[in-house]
C-alpha cells in the first residue's frame, strides 16, 4: 500500500523525521508507539497526504501521490486525535463526505449503518447535535464519517487516548471490522498495549523521528548511567536496574527482544552466572492468540510492559495468572540497541 523512501522530513530546520525505507503491505495493522515528539503524528500526516515529505518520496499504491491529491481523497483518511465536528447534527456530519463527493445514494441507510457500526444507534443519535456529545461518542462520530467512505486506508492518532474504555474498544471494534470486511489498511499510532500487542501485524517504533522494526518488543529510552562491570545501567521507576551493553556511537533506544526473555516464578537463581540479569514484575494480562496455541504474557515491569509469547502448557506449567509474581531474567549481551 505504501512504499517509503529516504524521508528525510523538516520543520524549519529542525528534522523531525529520517526514514529510510519502509513498506507497509494492504489490508495490514501496523502500530507506531514512540514517546510524545518522537514524530508519530507527523508521520501520519506525510501518510494521509496533507504535507509532502521536505525530501524524498512516499508510494502509495506504486504510485507518488500530491498533497490533497484527489486520487487519494477520502481513500485514504485520517482520524486525528481531537477530531473536528461540524456545529451540525450528528447525520450531517457523517453525510457529509458523501455528499461532497456526490454519492448521495442511500444516504440515510449508509449514515445508519456507519453509526451502528461504531456502537450508535442511529434512531437516538442522527439528529442529536454534535455540541451534546460525550468525547467518546464525538470519536466515534468522527470515526462513523470515515468509515461511511470506505476507506482504503484509515490512519488513527491516539484513538482511545481520549475516550472512555468503551468507546475504545467500540473503536476498536469498528476499525478491524472495516478491515475485514473493505480489506482497509490500518496504521494506528497508539501507547495502546491492546492495539499494539493483540491487534496489529506490525510494530513500529518511533523514536527522534527514526523507524525500528522492534515488534513485540518494549523499547526503554535514557537517561542511562555508566553502571558496574563497564556495562550501562537504568533505574527502574522502582528502583530495579536494567543492565544492558555500551552502545556503538549514536544508538539510543534499546528493545528488549521478548524470544530473549526467560520468564520464572524463582527470582533470582544464586548460582546463575554473572551475565545472567533478572528483574522482578507481575502479570498484567493473559492474552490467547487467534491461533488458539500461543499465549501472550504482559508483564509489568515498573513502568516497562513487556510481552512474552509462551506455549498454553508454558503458562500451565508456570501457573500464570494475572496479578502473579514473576520473574524475568535476560543475558545483557543480548540487548539490541537501535
Ligand atoms: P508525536 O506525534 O510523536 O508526539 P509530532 O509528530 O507531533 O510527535 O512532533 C514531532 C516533532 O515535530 C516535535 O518536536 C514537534 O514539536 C515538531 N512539530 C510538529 N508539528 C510541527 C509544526 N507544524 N511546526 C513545527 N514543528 C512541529
Amino acid at each position: 500500500m505504501y512504499h517509503l523512501q529516504n524521508i528525510d522530513h523538516y520543520y524549519g530546520d529542525k528534522q523531525v523525521l529520517s526514514i529510510e525505507d519502509i513498506s507497509i503491505p494492504p489490508a495490514s495493522i501496523t502500530g507506531l508507539i514512540g514517546p510524545n515528539g518522537s514524530g508519530k503524528s507527523t508521520l501520519l500526516k506525510l501518510l494521509v497526504f496533507l504535507e509532502e515529505p521536505t525530501y524524498g518520496t512516499i508510494f502509495f499504491k506504486g504510485k507518488k501521490v500530491a498533497p490533497f491529491a484527489d486520487t487519494v481523497r477520502f481513500r485514504v483518511t485520517l482520524l486525528p486525535q481531537e477530531p473536528y465536528l461540524l456545529r451540525r447534527s450528528v447525520f450531517e456530519n457523517v453525510a457529509y463526505g458523501l455528499k461532497i463527493r456526490g454519492d448521495t445514494n442511500d444516504l440515510k441507510g449508509r449514515v445508519g449503518e456507519a453509526l451502528a457500526q461504531v456502537g450508535l444507534a442511529p434512531e437516538n443519535f442522527a439528529r442529536r447535535k454534535c455540541t451534546t456529545l460525550s468525547g467518546g461518542e464525538a470519536q466515534r462520530v468522527a470515526l462513523a464519517a470515515r468509515l461511511v467512505l470506505r476507506p482504503e486506508v484509515l490512519l488513527l492518532d491516539e484513538p482511545t487516548a481520549m475516550v472512555d474504555a468503551d468507546s475504545g474498544r467500540l473503536i476498536r471494534k469498528a476499525s478491524l471490522r472495516a478491515r475485514e470486511e473493505w480489506g482497509t489498511t490500518l496504521i494506528v499510532a497508539t501507547h495502546d498495549w491492546q492495539w499494539l500487542y493483540e491487534t496489529c501485524d506490525t510494530v513500529l517504533h518511533l523514536l527522534h523521528g527514526k523507524l525500528f522494526k522492534g515488534g513485540l518488543g518494549c523499547s526503554v529510552y535514557g537517561p542511562w548511567r555508566l553502571g558496574q562491570r563497564g556495562l550501562l545501567q537504568k533505574e527502574l521507576e522502582d528502583g530495579q536496574i536494567l543492565v544492558v551493553p555500551i552502545p556503538e556511537e549514536g544508538k539510543q533506544m534499546v528493545i528488549l527482544d521478548p524470544a530473549r526473555l526467560k520468564i520464572s516464578l524463582s527470582g533470582k537463581d544464586p548460582f546463575l552466572k554473572w551475565e545472567m540479569n533478572s528483574l522482578k514484575g507481575f502479570v498484567s494480562r493473559l492474552f490467547l492468540e487467534r491461533n488458539g496455541k500461543t499465549v501472550q504474557a504482559a508483564i509489568k515491569v515498573a513502568e516497562l510492559a513487556i510481552t512474552i509469547r509462551l506455549e498454553r502448557n508454558q503458562v500451565e506449567d508456570l501457573k500464570l495468572f494475572p496479578g502473579k509474581e514473576v520473574s524475568l531474567t535476560y543475558d545483557h549481551r543480548e540487548i539490541e540497541w537501535f
